[in-house]
């Protein structure tokens, strides 16, 4: 069943024009197709009423809960070959709730402000068919490209740096969520290929930031991004 993320009046639905464009070009939808629609967090069946301005006109509410209660707001460095763009795929299917996308020392690649600008438009891309596709009733936010100085002041209830370091006697990212409960937020920063330095997790640490462990080995930065949106999945179906 194909799902669109729409703004509702009045009981229609209404559609985004790249949308609009999927569903009849693409799809080839045509009116009276039955689809599921999405917004504010909440599902609808609906059906097309009209397909020029596409519109549909909403049935009935949906009841399904896909959204995991413990907020995971994902900080990654941006990666070469388009690593960055796979950690948001996949973690927006595991249920990260937010993403802010960073550049510190050690990060390879560098953008100037009109690149970051188009990687911005290509991720909330990436991050809404992926939202699309898993079937979620929101949309994850994600943040302009920050420095790693403008990172540490982000709020967050919880907040942890993954530190390659503390790989074997740090404590585990699951020992610092298992008592979270689900009002809280929990930020987990996790670095680019090179690692971070010293200075920079101290400077973390000074800013309220604890130093964590993915485990004892070493994992890609995209792969150390992938477990973290893992473990909270397992933290929502309460193995953790
Ligand atoms: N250049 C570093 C080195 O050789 O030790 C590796 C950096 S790792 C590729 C990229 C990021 O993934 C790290 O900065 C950290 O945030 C995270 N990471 C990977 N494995 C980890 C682990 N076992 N414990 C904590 N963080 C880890």
């Amino acid at each position: 069943m194909q799902r669109y993320f729409v703004t509702i009046n009045d009981g229609f639905a209404s559609f985004s024009k790249e949308d609009s464009h999927h569903f009849l070009n693409v799809m080839r939808g045509k009116k009276g197709d039955i689809i599921e629609v999405i917004n504010e967090g909440k599902v609808y069946k609906a059906i097309i009423e009209c397909v020029d301005p596409l519109q549909a006109k909403i049935v009935s509410e949906i009841e399904e809960e896909r959204e995991n209660p413990f907020k995971l707001i994902l900080a990654f460095s941006l990666l070469k070959k388009g690593n960055d763009e796979l950690v948001m795929q996949k973690c927006t299917e595991l249920g990260a709730y937010s993403f802010i996308p960073f550049v510190s020392s050690r990060t390879i690649i560098r953008v100037d402000e009109s690149d970051k600008k188009k990687k911005n438009e290509r991720f909330s891309k990436i991050i809404k068919e992926a939202a699309m596709q898993s079937k979620r009733a929101m949309i994850p936010a994600i943040s302009s490209i920050l420095s790693f100085g403008e990172l540490l002041n982000v709020e967050a209830d919880i907040k942890l740096i993954a530190y390659e370091d503390e790989a074997l006697n740090g404590k585990h990212l699951s020992e610092h969520i298992k008592n979270m409960d689900e009002s809280k937020t929990c930020l987990v920063i996790v670095g680019p290929e090179g690692g971070f330095s010293k200075e920079e997790v101290d400077k973390a640490i000074a800013c309220g930031f604890k130093p964590i462990s993915l485990g004892k080995r070493i994992l890609r930065a995209e792969t150390a991004s992938i477990y973290v949106s893992t473990i909270f999945s397992m933290k929502e179906c309460g193995v953790i």
